[in-house]
């Protein structure tokens, strides 16, 4: 995956902010934030998008909400916080890499744009 924008930086050949590196998933500082806490949750498995993960891709799945839980909660965003995932172009997706956002830090609108 020589060209894929998370997978340079989970290799450490592209810069980031890392706020948190574990065994299958870090977390990154986006690098245009859309609220306060703009935090980016990348498996370091290269998935496409969510339409191509697979049933046995279940585990990592759910590690990933619960990592946006625990650094929301490290960050005491207990009061508001969002976790997006984007599918595919026309949701706005524009890393083909799977991450989830972690946004907080300031009151949203309801619905997303
Ligand atoms: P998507 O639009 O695919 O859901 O989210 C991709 C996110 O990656 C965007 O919020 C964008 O600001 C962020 N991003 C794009 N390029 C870089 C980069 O080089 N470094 C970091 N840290 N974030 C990036
Ligand atoms: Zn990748």
């Amino acid at each position: 995956m020589d060209e894929c924008l998370f997978c340079n930086i989970i290799a450490k050949k592209i810069p980031a902010k890392f706020e948190y590196e574990g065994n299958s998933l870090v977390a990154i500082q986006d690098i245009n934030p859309k609220a306060p806490v703009h935090l980016l949750v990348i498996p370091r498995k290269h998935i496409s998008r969510l339409s191509q993960a697979e049933e046995a891709d279940a585990p990592l799945l759910g590690e990933m909400i619960l990592c946006g839980k625990r650094l929301a909660e490290e960050r005491n965003l207990e009061e508001g916080f969002r976790l997006i995932l984007n599918n595919g172009p026309k949701a706005g997706q524009s890393v083909f890499h799977i991450h989830l956002h972690l946004l907080g830090g300031r009151v949203m609108s309801w619905p997303p744009g």
